[in-house]
């Protein structure tokens, strides 16, 4: 029986995303070979990569100039490529957590760091105002902190080139990719399974390149934008995968449907923590994330947290343990997770809180 998933990442995925990519692992279309055997270099791998890249420029609206990379890596290997590629002097951040400070600690071994607004003295529960210099190389945000759960949900204007690690809200909204120079993440929140990572890149952007450094051939957007993904071998049942999701989301109505169903997910969750006695949301109103909704136990009720962990189990619910940084509960409502799913949880909530009141 399939559970009521609700992990950060791999998360829960679409349906038909698993049934093709399945199908796909025993035979490819009519091949006679795996997704796993086929080679990347056939025209009929060809046509599942170039079938990724339109369906996500067409779900994005991405606009003309941008060119969309699968690569391996992580989004963990963009903080370094990143600054590497892109910081002559100083580039600016903000801090907004886990994922935020560690690609601010890449970037400083590249130059300068400016910490343009941080919200680390409040425990990261809060999404924080900035303004964006002009005098920087770049701008990089985290669009939703996945640990935190907290999310930007406007696209900022920047009067420089504006970066956005989008890994856990990718595909949940529409997007003005207009305003970035470049959006990138691990495809295992949204897209995919883990071993993909997404990049649109403005094309013009790559003109920025820091021309007095020597950067390894692998680690060069340059490399990857000319080669379309396949300088070496790209993770090509993950693509699969991705463009199976891709297709999904079309088919359920583009990215408007995508945002309509998170604010249905996430207004469940969040109405009901908000009137409970015994669970409390963590991150403040303004800034709450539509993807990750992490939730603690009231004073009082702290040493029920294994025994509502177990209860979840009895329910088929699996993955609101909370990140170890927060404590407490996670439940992260990416697009594949459904109203019912959210109906479960909060169920499970409301019959822990009565039997243990
Ligand atoms: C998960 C996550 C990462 C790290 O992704 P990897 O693909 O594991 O390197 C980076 N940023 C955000 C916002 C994430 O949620």
């Amino acid at each position: 029986m399939r559970k009521h998933i609700f992990n950060a990442g791999p998360c829960k995925l679409p349906d038909s995303t698993l049934k093709n990519t399945a199908a796909a692992v025993l035979e490819f279309g009519n091949t006679g070979q795996s997704i796993m055997e086929v080679s990347h270099r056939s025209s009929d791998f060809q046509a599942v990569y170039d079938e990724a890249v339109a369906l996500f420029k067409e779900v994005l609206s991405v606009p003309e100039g941008y060119s969309v990379l699968f690569l391996g890596g992580g989004a963990s290997m963009q903080f370094c490529m990143i600054p590497f590629n892109f910081m002559k002097k100083k580039a600016g951040y903000v801090n907004t957590g886990t994922w935020s400070t560690a690609a601010i600690k890449e970037a400083k071994m590249f130059g300068e760091v400016v910490l343009v607004a941080s919200s680390e003295a409040d425990g990261f529960t809060y999404y924080p105002e900035f303004t964006i210099p002009s005098d920087v190389d770049y701008m990089h945000i985290t669009s939703n902190n996945t640990i935190r759960g907290t999310e930007l949900l406007t696209d900022p204007v920047s009067p420089v080139p504006l970066i956005s690690d989008m890994s856990s809200d990718i595909c949940s909204r529409p997007v003005d990719v207009a305003k970035y120079a470049m959006i990138y993440g691990g495809c295992q929140k949204n897209l995919g399974p883990a071993g993909v990572t997404f990049v649109i890149i403005k094309d013009e952007f790559l003109n920025n390149v820091v021309a007095d450094r020597t950067i390894p051939t692998m680690l060069r957007y340059k490399t990857h934008v000319e080669k379309e993904s396949m300088y070496n071998t790209p993770p090509c049942i993950n693509i699969f995968a991705v463009k199976e999701t891709l297709k999904w989301v079309k088919e359920m109505g583009g990215v408007k449907a995508m945002e309509k169903l998170a604010i249905q997910r996430a207004d469940a969750i969040y109405n009901y923590l908000e009137t409970s006695k015994m669970f409390r949301p963590v991150v403040k109103e303004g800034s709450r994330s539509r993807m990750n909704i992490p939730f603690l136990l009231k004073e009082g009720y702290e040493a029920l947290e294994k025994e509502f962990i177990d209860f979840c189990k009895t329910k088929n619910i699996v993955g609101i343990k909370g990140h170890r940084s927060v404590g407490g509960f996670r439940a992260s409502t990416y697009n594949a997770c459904t109203m019912e799913d959210v109906n479960v949880l909060v169920d499970a909530m409301r019959e822990f809180e009565k039997k243990n009141a």
